[in-house]
């Protein structure tokens, strides 16, 4: 059988098939990037404009305040969406909040995590995890309060003395997709005495994670990769309920004050999960987050992760009836990876580029990685056969040794 052939009895088989539809994607298109911005579910637009016309337009000031009170519930949203990406991450409705960005989330859960560990200032990390990351330790560090270690995996549980605070790791790598072991690193940091931050960025809506089973303390997340909130989408933050009443985070704005609308002049801390506020919500971008997060809570978690594993496992399974041999830096066993392959090849870029002109969109990641992405909600097996043959075509033909596909844009 051809890879064309199986992808078809694959695809008749697919419980998932039928929400292709309710996303926007181009003709001609097939798209695996959805690990670094996922796709424009169709009902987006219309949310978006409805917040912007009828509550922003028509109820303007009025449209912070909930249903009940005639409003269109903006204030609570950035709660209420928290609690919907809760289920996804394992975590109780009221330990999650959408706000800000994945790096200033970062940064209010390492300092807070500081704070409750005092006489302890090291933040372990691994070198190679995500640069936000990373440079979010450092600020801390030029600022006096913390001192980055950085381990290779194997050093980590012997990296965790007495002077670290916090383990802060990405649950998904986003390079490699390789998955770390969250129970026993939650443990083994537990045990020394040390917080546990994890970054979901590239689980959240493709990989289940059990954030409350694990023991975790703090996670953050992004909004705009599997979930589908669109350029930019707030983020999302985790604290276990066990910390919301010692939770000291530094960016103490009004919008995380437990009353508002009191303007008192000294701040007192919202008594749960919405003490990490900090400025007004993005009321715009909660509501195109809203969408994506509704549609894939609607999928599951359990079946988008199972549907990813399948389509990783098939395109393996096509480069080698197509003789294709490429270096793969993922995991090879599908148990062990998020939801993307990643190959590593001198020329990555060039043959990176050579595939974006066919219209299959990957990535490449610095210095010689290319990464596709298998975002479960809206690819189906028909595109995997038919990246697999596209790369294929690339490589027998040197079509990326094209001068033009060499030069570099400042987005990769
Ligand atoms: C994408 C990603 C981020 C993004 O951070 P932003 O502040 O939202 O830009 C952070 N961490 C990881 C691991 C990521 O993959």
């Amino acid at each position: 059988m051809t890879p064309e052939q199986r992808a078809r009895e694959f695809d008749a088989a697919d419980p998932l098939s039928g929400y292709r539809d309710r996303f926007t994607l181009p003709e001609g298109i097939i798209y695996l990037d959805g690990n670094s911005l996922g796709a424009l579910p169709k009902a987006t637009p219309a949310a978006v404009a409805r917040v912007v016309e009828q509550e922003w337009g028509g109820g303007l000031i009025r449209s912070w305040n909930s249903p009940d009170f005639g409003g269109a519930g903006w204030f609570d949203a950035a709660s209420r969406i928290g609690s919907k990406i809760a289920p996804l991450v394992g975590a109780a409705p009221h330990e999650v909040i959408a706000c800000d960005s994945t790096s200033v989330n970062l940064f209010k859960l390492i300092a807070a995590a500081l704070s409750m560990r005092p006489g302890r200032k090291v933040i372990l990390s691994e070198p190679g995890n995500f640069p936000t990351d990373l440079y979010m330790i450092e600020g801390l560090e030029r600022q006096g309060l913390a001192t980055r270690r950085l381990a290779e995996r194997e050093g980590l549980v012997r990296a965790l003395d007495s002077d670290v605070a916090l383990l802060l790791l990405t649950h998904a790598h986003y390079k490699t997709g390789e998955l770390h072991d969250m129970v026993a690193l939650t443990r083994t940091a537990h045990e020394a005495g040390a917080l546990v931050l994890w970054d979901l960025s590239h689980s959240t809506g493709a990989v289940p994670v059990d954030l409350n089973a694990v023991g975790a303390d703090f996670a953050v997340g992004c909004g705009y990769k599997y979930l589908c909130g669109g350029p930019g989408a707030p983020a999302f933050a985790y604290v276990a309920e066990r910390h919301h009443a010692n939770l000291a985070q530094p960016l103490t704005g009004w919008f995380g004050h437990a009353a508002p609308f009191a303007f008192s002049d000294d701040y007192e801390g919202a008594p749960g999960i919405e003490r990490l506020l900090c400025g007004t919500s993005p009321v715009l971008g909660l509501a195109a987050l809203e969408v994506g997060v509704d549609l894939i809570a609607e999928i599951g978690v359990g079946r988008l992760y199972a549907k990813s594993q399948a389509l990783s496992e098939f395109f393996l399974e096509c480069l080698v009836a197509l003789d294709v041999h490429l270096d793969l830096v993922s995991p090879p066993e599908s148990g062990a990876r998020g939801s993307q392959l990643s190959f590593r090849h001198p020329q990555a870029y060039a043959i990176c580029q050579a595939l974006i002109a066919r219209g299959v969109i990957g990535d490449f990641r610095d210095p010689d990685v290319l990464r596709l992405g298998f975002a479960p909600a809206y690819l189906s097996f028909a595109d995997i056969a038919a990246a697999a043959r596209h790369l294929a075509e690339v490589l027998a033909s040197g079509e990326w040794q094209r001068v033009e596909f060499e030069t570099r844009a400042a987005v990769t």
